[in-house]
């Protein structure tokens, strides 16, 4: 994938565009129409802790309710504004949102929330976040925010200036889909990651696949030595979450235990899924 640079580099017609390209330019149109329209949701999903059985967080992921198209993947519309510079209106949409949720939650459950690496390219993520804080009444240490590895790979001197800023407020810092980029491992001597999330292609493999359950066990202990959190991404079976639980993984996330969901549903379905 091609990442644009600029703020509406991809936004013009030009006459070579085939029909793929024009649709593209037709979702980026419908995007800008979703800000100003309310056609954002946010969905959360619980975190469960496998020591306690306990749900402790929920991560906001971002739906969008397009008018024609039902529901678009973030997968999908998440890279789309990032070309065309609206990722830094929808990014901030969503910190203030899940905030605001999360701080009328009848628990404390802590609120983990995705930022793109471009995010950290134009208005002040300090203050944003520390705004959205603010506005909300959330205290900082429920708040956690999920990067990867490509935030630090852009430009390393200056996003870890604002990591380290945020982290100074009490936020936690999560490294997300961890062992599916270049060089997770250089990341975690770079900074001090509160918590790793190893990717689901790594989970899905589990119990049976030798190689899975090592590389797994491997990322668990080094996390354990360095201090560091753990969640699995994408536990879809019980077998899944038994085999984590006796790799000493601290926390699990996936279909088993919750789909995302507004969040009624989302932490009612937890508590009867566990255990059971
Ligand atoms: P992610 O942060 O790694 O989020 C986890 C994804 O895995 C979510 O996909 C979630 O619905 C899905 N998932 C959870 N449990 C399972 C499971 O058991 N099995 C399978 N197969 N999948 C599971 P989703 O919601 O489609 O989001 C995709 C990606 O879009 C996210 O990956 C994240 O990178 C991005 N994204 C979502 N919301 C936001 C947002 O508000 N801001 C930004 N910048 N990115 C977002
Ligand atoms: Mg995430
Ligand atoms: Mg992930
Ligand atoms: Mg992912």
């Amino acid at each position: 994938r091609v990442k644009a640079e600029g703020r509406n580099g991809w936004c013009f017609y030009r006459p070579e565009m085939d029909a793929q390209l024009q649709s593209r330019i037709e979702m980026e149109q419908d995007l800008k129409a979703a800000l100003a329209g309310n056609q954002f949701q946010l969905y959360y999903q619980p975190l469960l802790n496998l020591d306690s059985g306990q749900v402790v967080s929920f991560e906001a992921l971002l739906r969008w309710h397009h008018p024609t198209r039902s529901m678009v993947s973030p997968a999908e519309f998440i890279p789309l504004a990032e070309e065309c510079g609206l990722i830094g209106q929808l990014g901030e949409w969503v910190l203030n949102e899940a905030t605001r949720t999360a701080a009328r939650w009848p628990q404390d459950w802590r609120v983990a929330v995705n930022i793109s690496p471009l995010q950290f390219r134009h208005k002040s993520l300090v203050n944003l976040v520390k705004k959205a804080l603010k506005a909300s009444g959330l205290p900082p240490t429920r708040l956690e925010l999920e990067i990867t590895e490509s935030v630090i790979l852009e430009d390393e001197t200056h996003n870890l200036a604002i990591l380290n800023a945020i982290r100074a407020l009490g936020v936690r810092i999560a490294m997300d889909d961890f062992g599916t980029g270049y060089s997770s491992l250089s990341y975690l001597r770079t900074f001090p990651f509160d918590k790793i999330k190893i990717d689901q292609s790594f989970v899905r493999d589990l119990p049976h696949d030798k190689n899975a359950l090592s590389i797994v066990r491997a990322i668990t202990d080094m996390a354990q030595s360095l201090n560091v959190l753990i969640t699995a991404e994408g536990v879809e079976t019980e077998a899944q979450m038994e085999a984590l639980k006796a790799l000493n993984c601290g926390e699990a996330q996936g279909y088993f235990i919750g789909r995302p969901a507004p969040v009624i549903d989302a932490y009612i379905q937890p508590m009867i899924r566990y255990g059971t």
